[in-house]
């Protein structure tokens, strides 16, 4: 078990203050964690998945270990140089210095994660020898926390093998079975919209609660992530502008022509190029215009149509016809843009 205080952090009202909104999954996040259970976090990309993790990163105390890449525990090293040496230094790590991420992929390799035997030291120290082995990725997350992105995109070899690490501390490369006590929270994500990716296994699952995080619940709310996370210039987006922009992609998001939808970088997007676009032209202010010109460039790749329009209307011409009924509907589009 890793030394964590969530039972004081977590009771705070909002212990996740990286993260605007998202109540629900924060409590469910906060649930599981805190009864040391594994979490896979599904949700659609950009919706602040990996600030979840890096938060619970945050909130973890600061700890003194080996001054060795895997953060050995001084009293409880694992890695080969720790416990070949006598002594080592130590050094104090804070709470996000305790965080690694590994992005899930079909090419990542279960020795890239877990680790190899080093052919030249098991000459010298034996196949079997704690010397002779090169720690993986994995244990650089020892003493803190694994923030694994996409694992539904790992092939099913490095499934069971991760499986194997979280269950038995053990993990099996090539024919050798090598003791691994390296003690993590592990946080994985998946999005449920990516169809390219491999079925995990019931087994895989049933290790694991799974936390659903959506995309903003209100256009407030998205509306705040914008002009938080947005790069702002010396040029004023009227509200009620704002309000139409992010909107805009928000009724994207319910089109039932889309099978991949807008994400919130898509709102940014908007905010960010229609502040460009106003002082390009040598405006103060944004139009409505300025908000209209970003649309195809911003969203155009962020967007995918179902199969059975897709034949029928580029994506460029959907947004267009989009926009047109957007305008049709929101009048003040229209004259908050002075066209
Ligand atoms: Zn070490």
């Amino acid at each position: 078990m890793i030394k964590t205080n969530f039972d004081v952090t977590f009771r705070k009202k909002d212990s996740f203050t990286d993260i605007l909104g998202q109540k629900n999954t924060k409590q469910q996040v906060k649930s599981a964690l805190l009864m040391d259970r594994h979490v896979i976090v599904v949700g659609p990309p950009g919706v602040g998945k990996t600030t979840l993790a890096r938060n619970v990163a945050k909130l973890l105390p600061e700890i003194t270990v080996n001054d060795c890449e895997f953060h050995c525990d001084p009293k409880n090293p694992v890695c080969p140089r720790c416990l070949s040496k006598k002594a080592s230094k130590t050094k104090k790590i804070r709470g996000e210095e305790r965080f690694i991420r590994i992005q899930g992929s079909p090419d990542l390799n279960v020795e890239d994660l877990l680790g190899d035997i080093d052919p030249i030291k098991a000459l010298k120290f034996g196949p079997l020898s704690i010397e002779a082995f090169a720690p993986g990725k994995i244990f650089r997350a020892n003493n803190g926390i694994l923030f694994f992105d996409e694992v539904n995109r790992c092939p099913e070899k490095l499934q069971n093998a991760l499986l194997q690490v979280l269950q038995e501390g053990t993990a099996t490369i090539g024919s050798y079975s090598v003791d691994l006590p390296a003690n993590f929270i592990f946080i994985g994500t998946m999005n449920p919209e990516d169809t390219s990716t491999e079925r995990l296994s019931d087994v895989f699952v049933d290790r694991f609660d799974v936390v659903n995080m959506g995309y903003p619940e209100t256009l407030n709310i998205e509306k705040e992530i914008v002009a938080s996370k947005g790069k702002k210039i010396d040029v004023t987006f009227p509200d009620n502008l704002l309000n139409l922009a992010v909107l805009f992609v928000r009724i994207l998001r319910e089109n039932k022509d889309l099978e991949k939808k807008p994400s919130v970088r898509a709102s940014i997007g908007l905010y960010e190029r229609a502040q460009a676009n106003a002082f390009l032209d040598n405006r103060k202010t944004v139009n409505a215009d300025d908000i209209a010109n970003a649309i195809i460039s911003v969203l155009m790749h962020r967007i995918e149509l179902k199969p059975s329009v897709k034949y029928l209307q580029s994506n460029e011409e959907f947004l267009q016809k989009e926009l047109r009924q957007f305008v049709q509907e929101h009048e003040e589009f229209e004259k908050g843009g002075g066209r």
